[in-house]
């Protein structure tokens, strides 16, 4: 499904409706007294009718204490998820109009938050691994037809890829190590990371990777990806 510009704007062109969005998402509109829970005027807070209890919805949430408004969050959010190679905090100033330190900070909150995807993977699944620099390697895993997940490992060597296959993949599936299963993957991962950023450490290219792997596992549907985006981004962190 298409997610454009046009159709965002229509969405969340407001405070109220990117806070409604987050509370919509976290709480329903029903207390547990029976009463309904209603925003509190110019302030960042629902309250319920009824018995008057509140509820802050960005508390916990990657907007917590920002303060940025929602609505350039959002807008960051959106063009985070449409770049389809990855961003840089400069492209991100140029196209928010806000400060570098601004769009820096938003931006690495977003990267640190972003999930491959969900589970374990399934079906029949090809086990791969790539180079990047001397010191660091990435192991991929590719359900046919499905999604991926990779990490940024050290060494290639069998515990290495046992203990990740453990972790991303689904129990009594049967996996190959198919040679170059990943090529093309591995091929535009390496290429976006030189046009978009240089010399990228170690620590950050498992969040770089993150991303990539993001975009790619929702690279049909614009509207999934921003909703799968978003959904991580609102969970409070203690569950993340
Ligand atoms: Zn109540």
């Amino acid at each position: 499904m298409k997610y454009g510009l046009d159709s965002f704007r229509k969405d969340f062109s407001t405070e109220e409706e990117c806070l409604g969005y987050v509370f919509n998402k976290l709480y329903g509109p029903r207390c547990s007294c029976g009463g309904r829970y209603a925003k509190v005027r110019n302030r960042r807070q629902y309250q319920c009718s009824r018995c008057r209890h509140q509820i802050a919805p960005t508390a916990g949430t990657i907007f917590h204490k920002s303060p940025t408004p929602l609505t350039l969050w959002f807008h960051a959010i959106f063009i985070f998820c449409h770049a389809r190679s990855g961003i840089s905090a400069k492209e991100m100033q140029r196209q928010l109009g806000v400060t570098y330190k601004c769009a820096y900070r938003m931006l690495s909150l977003i990267k640190h938050r972003v999930r491959q995807g969900e589970g374990k993977l399934q079906g029949i699944v090809d086990i791969d691994t790539g180079q990047f620099s001397e010191k660091s390697s990435v192991i991929l895993a590719v359900e046919r037809n499905g999604p991926i997940r990779a990490r940024v490992v050290r060494k290639t060597d069998a515990v290495t890829v046992q203990a990740f296959i453990h972790d991303m993949v689904e129990k009594k599936v049967a996996y190959t190590t198919r040679m170059n299963a990943g090529d093309p993957f591995f091929f535009n991962f390496k290429r976006s990371i030189k046009g978009t950023f240089k010399n990228v450490s170690d620590a950050k290219l498992q969040a770089y990777l993150n991303a990539f792997v993001f975009r790619y596992n929702h690279r049909h549907d614009d509207k999934q990806r921003f909703e799968a985006l978003c959904e991580s981004l609102v969970r409070p962190k203690s569950v993340v």
